[in-house]
């Protein structure tokens, strides 16, 4: 069960701190033990309000103390926490409370205007909770808006967990679906725990009661990638960053609570690095920082390891694994290589844990050899891997062996490394070979004037598909299309050059801070290029 995490944080770290910075503003502090009490209050509240087992409660919020005490809350009681992205566009909001048919919707002060916007179309809901207290309730336009703190105050401080099936329901998050509509990934209370079990493994995230986690993954990207769960399981200190996400804000709760771990996706450690490089700012107590969603490039690794003293573990997950599917940690094989080798190895997607499994299939439809070469379709299968997906019967993704596909494209090595080179819809088909976009994209990102690249395929009546690549400058300075060809040409054959280089203000963002490659692809849709060197 769920609700065992919290209970054993509360009996056995009971005094260790969860620390928020508040939607309201001021930091908020207490303890597990505290946190055990608020949400037994919450529970008893949704039982005043008639949630029952395997109801949807949904939530719009940032990382905060009230929304962890919804964690442990909603699930403990057998309830289901459907996380909403924010971000989602509105018509994808409004799609996926009707499909997940949300009974309760808990909101921060700053998702007011939101649902106000939707209220009509959210037939399902009965109840608005707005996660603040009574001096700071908005007026608002929203039926029967209720307060957090009033509705749980007189609640008692005790709640007898319930024991059910393992595999009931706990919480359902929507992938960001960028095609089509979002897919609902339902997680359960054994997929959670063994899932935060396994994160938490010195050969996975290695994870303590010394540290202090801070999670920029917001809680509704894959459940702040299980550090609600694995913060309490192994009593580590939790630090919660609220609304505040820009780099002065992170920074400064980085050192003012001493933080040794965090997680987030490239995009937000881009523009941390780029305040501490401009700032001359220090981040002494961070040791470790886990970073996925989206390939990590070297360059970033190696300014966090030779300036900050950080060790960078790259991840590779998905909503639908939980999110953990790999992650690179040192095997002492790889300990004993050169330092090139060693950070190139580090650099890759990295290694499973126990309990996961994973294969690649490649073109002819064999086992991909492990040559760190061949590439081919990555599948996944596990206690914490999906098997489908709430609600979409006409979806049925598993194999007849039971493996999911990821719909990356991916190899692995003799160490057992497995590294992404793309997302089958992202590779570049030139004149019958493939150009992985990721590895074009790393490896200008590693050039001092480039702050972000992107590379799509782009139609060539001749070879099929060019690499088109689109640079966001840094900005004190731009480089030219040449210089990023000579630059990229060290590492490439000629063929697997860009066509053709085009410098940006800003990429397009997916809801989770990654590049959105479909908008890129729909502004270049009726690119042309001149030039005309494919494969020959
Ligand atoms: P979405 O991006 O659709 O919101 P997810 O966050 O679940 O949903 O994204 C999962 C996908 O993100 C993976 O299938 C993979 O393509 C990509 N991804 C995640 N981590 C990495 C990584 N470390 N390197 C490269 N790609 C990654």
């Amino acid at each position: 069960m769920i609700s065992s995490l919290l209970d054993y944080a509360a009996s056995y770290h009971g005094k260790r701190e969860i620390i928020t910075r508040t939607v309201e503003g001021p930091i908020h502090r207490y303890t597990y033990a505290d946190a055990r009490a608020r949400a037994a209050q919450a529970a008893n509240t949704l039982v005043k309000l008639e949630v029952s087992p395997g109801d949807r409660i949904a939530t719009l919020a940032w990382n905060t103390h009230r929304h962890f005490e919804l964690f442990y809350a909603v699930s403990g009681l057998g309830a289901v926490l459907h996380t909403i992205n924010p971000r989602l566009f509105e018509e994808q909001i409004r799609y996926i409370v009707n499909h997940a048919e949300d009974r309760v919707i808990f909101l921060d002060l700053n998702f007011v205007e939101l649902a106000e916007k939707l209220v009509d179309r959210f037939p399902t809901v009965e109840h608005y909770v707005i996660l603040t207290d009574r001096s700071h309730m908005p007026e608002t336009s929203l039926p029967n808006a209720l307060c957090y703190e009033d509705l749980i105050a007189d609640e008692s401080t005790t709640f007898k967990w319930p024991e059910f099936d393992e595999n009931t329901a706990s919480s359902l998050c929507y992938t960001s679906g960028t095609t089509g509509n979002p897919k609902g990934v339902l997680y359960s209370h054994r997929s959670t725990v063994i899932h935060a079990l396994g994160a938490a493994q010195k050969g996975a995230l290695d994870l303590g009661c010394a540290d202090t986690i801070l999670p920029i993954a917001p809680m509704y990207h894959a459940n702040a990638w299980a550090m609600p769960y694995i913060a309490p399981m192994v009593g580590a200190k939790l630090v919660l960053p609220g609304p505040k996400m820009d780099a002065p804000s992170i920074l400064e709760l980085i050192n003012s609570e001493q933080v040794t771990f965090a997680c987030a996706v490239p995009t937000v450690w881009t523009m941390v690095l780029e305040h501490l490089q401009a700032t001359g700012g220090r981040i002494d107590s961070l040791k470790r920082t886990t970073i996925g969603g989206s390939a990590v490039p070297q360059s970033m690794m190696d300014i966090f390891r030779e300036e900050y003293g950080v060790t960078v573990l790259h991840l590779w997950g998905m909503t639908e694994t939980s999110p953990m599917g790999t992650v690179a940690t040192q095997t002492p094989d790889v300990a004993a290589l050169p330092q090139k080798e060693k950070h190139n190895q580090l650099a890759k997607q990295g290694r499973v844990q126990y309990g996961i499994n994973i294969k690649i299939i490649d073109k002819s439809g064999a086992l991909a050899p492990r040559d760190g070469e061949t590439s081919g379709d990555l599948w996944i299968k596990g206690p914490w891997a999906a098997r489908c997906y709430y609600k979409r019967e006409d979806v049925a993704p598993l194999d007849a062996d039971g493996w999911f596909p990821t719909g990356d494209v991916a190899t692995w090595d003799a160490y057992g490394y497995m590294k992404i080179t793309d997302r089958t819809k992202d590779v570049i088909k030139s004149g019958g070979e493939w150009i992985s976009s990721i590895e074009l994209e790393n490896a200008a990102a590693g050039h001092p004037q480039v702050r972000q690249a992107a590379v799509i395929g782009i139609y060539h009546p001749k070879w099929e598909e060019r690499p088109l690549m689109l640079i966001v400058p840094t900005k004190a300075a731009a480089p030219t299309k040449q210089e990023i060809l000579d630059f990229l040409s060290a590492k490439f054959a000629k063929w697997q050059l860009p066509e053709d280089v085009l410098f940006l203000d800003e990429l397009p963002l997916t809801a989770t801070g990654k590049i959105m490659k479909t908008a890129l692809r729909e502004m270049y849709k009726d690119f042309s290029f001149s030039g005309d060197s494919g494969p020959s």
